[in-house]
């Protein structure tokens, strides 16, 4: 009944509500004559009524530029495991996190640390604890990528780096939580399926989307063992597995369908999803632009 009045209202006003307007009466065009939309998007009887730019929009103080008082920093946890403290060696030696977490301290601002701790946690698992502003990567993870891409590459290197694509995938979707936290970004929607889309997003516009799609692989193969519906968890927070698979395919396919063709030619990606994927990762990418703008720097 509201929504019904509230429309009549807006009728009444602008005469935009009703799908198929009917014959315009002398009223309704005087109604139509006398309004005018503001440079603002709100409605005045003439352009001398709207709001003027200043009293609405002001120039933002010193104070409300947000400060970098914190970096993403790089924790190392003790390893009881020794196959895990031979895979934290080959981190360390590699330098590949610390230069990742430079490279994003060099252009984001935090207001505090966000702490991202590699560590062995008795659990298959990543995670980000809000209480502690840290991202917790478990080694048991991805120890478990391994065995997941194990069956699919023929030699080593494509080993290690499926391994690695689908372990960058899972960092960038924690950190996805850490921003969303830290710089209380708004999120309507699953948060699960905006910070798959960061991630994606992060890697497709590093030139890196094979690794979005090592991380769409390791859905993939999830949901293709789990094929008693009842047993599919519905309720959860996070999107089914394959959800979260064609959804990473599609962004992938949409930021350059010509490189990606061949996730609709060869049935991976459907069609019916596929032709929208351009406009789905346009959107991503400037809400993600626009929502993290404030915290680039320059
Ligand atoms: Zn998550």
């Amino acid at each position: 009944m509201k929504k019904l009045l509230f429309c009549l209202t807006l009728v009444m006003l602008i005469a935009a509500c009703a799908p198929k307007a009917p014959s315009p009466t002398s009223e309704q065009i005087i109604v139509e004559k006398r309004v005018v939309q503001c440079w603002d998007g709100s409605i005045a009887e003439s352009i001398e009524k709207c709001p003027p730019r200043s009293e609405i929009k002001e120039e933002p103080t010193i104070e409300e530029i947000p400060k970098d008082l914190g970096d993403f920093k790089l924790v190392y946890g003790i390893i009881k495991d020794s196959a895990y403290q031979e895979l934290q060696k080959l981190f360390q030696e590699a330098k590949l996190f610390e230069t990742t977490l430079d490279e994003l301290n060099n252009v984001l601002s935090l207001p505090v640390d966000v702490y991202v701790r590699f560590q062995e946690c008795g659990d298959t698992n990543a995670l980000y604890v809000p209480e502690q502003k840290q991202i917790i990567m478990c080694y048991e993870l991805i120890s478990y990528f391994a065995l997941l891409f194990g069956p699919l590459v023929e030699t080593e290197e494509e080993w290690d780096q499926a391994v690695l694509h689908a372990t960058f995938f899972t960092l960038y979707h924690e950190l996805g939580h850490g921003l969303v936290d830290v710089l209380d970004i708004p999120i309507t929607g699953k948060e699960e399926d905006a910070v798959d889309g960061l991630s994606t997003l992060i890697l497709a516009e590093a030139g890196v989307e094979d690794a979005a799609l090592n991380g769409a692989t390791w859905f993939l193969l999830q949901g293709a063992q789990q094929t008693n519906i009842e047993d599919l968890a519905f309720w959860d927070e996070h999107s089914l597995d394959l959800q979260r698979f064609f959804n990473i395919a599609c962004w992938v396919y949409g930021k350059n369908p010509e490189d990606h063709a061949y996730l609709v030619d060869d049935g991976i990606l459907p069609m019916e999803r596929a032709e929208r994927c351009s406009a789905e990762y346009q959107q991503l990418y400037n809400s993600w632009d626009k929502l993290l703008a404030p915290y680039l720097k320059e």
